[in-house]
């Protein structure tokens, strides 16, 4: 750092300079806060959303530049947080991005020590053999005393907190299509 530019940045001089001898002001300021920016400043738009992470449903503000997300916050047009948002809330942004996120099937067979990466259409193959094979081992048309019941009971599904209100709605349509009645979701509080 040159010899005036040290000069000129010892808080004295700035605050004599810059007209805030009490250092309440603009001189009280490091380069450092000097430069922050919000940090929706560069967003082209927001869109309005809700956060999937549980049942309360507060709604968020999706800051949006190039097409990748820079930022969620609350909306405080919402009726339900008036723009506030939980921790969980606060962090959807790396549902999206987070370098944590994985985007491969990860498969562990029984008895195995180790996960395997499966193709998608392997999985979803794999899965619907199964279904059918236990649905069709494990039917019930009726119960001991002849009431019908159509069913499976052998088959379950447990959604988690980050399945949509619309997610859950076809995941339980189709389960019960298939005779699966052990429907359970986490969603809720
Ligand atoms: S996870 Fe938090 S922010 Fe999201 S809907 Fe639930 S309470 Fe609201």
């Amino acid at each position: 750092m040159k010899a005036l530019e040290l000069i000129e940045s010892w808080p004295v001089v700035r605050q004599l300079r810059d007209g805030d001898p009490h250092a309440l002001g603009p001189a009280a300021r490091s380069r450092r806060s000097r430069e922050l920016h919000p940090r929706i400043e560069d967003a082209e738009h927001a869109v309005p959303s809700i956060c999937p992470y549980c049942a309360v449903g507060c709604g968020q503000l999706v800051y949006v530049k190039d097409g990748d997300v820079t930022h969620i916050e609350g909306d405080p047009r919402s009726p339900i947080s008036r723009g506030r948002l939980c921790p969980k809330g606060q962090a959807s942004k790396s549902y999206v991005q987070s370098p944590l996120r994985e985007y491969e099937v990860k498969y562990r067979r029984p008895y195995g020590t180790r996960w395997e990466e499966l193709s998608l259409d392997e999985a979803m193959e794999m899965i619907a053999q199964r279904i059918i094979d236990t649905r069709a081992a494990s039917w019930e048309e009726k119960t001991p005393d002849d009431a019908p019941t159509n069913r499976t009971m052998a088959i379950g599904n447990l959604g988690g907190a980050t399945l949509d209100n619309e997610e859950n709605y076809l995941i339980k349509k189709l389960c019960f299509g298939l005779g699966i009645v052990q429907v359970e979701n986490q969603a809720r509080i």
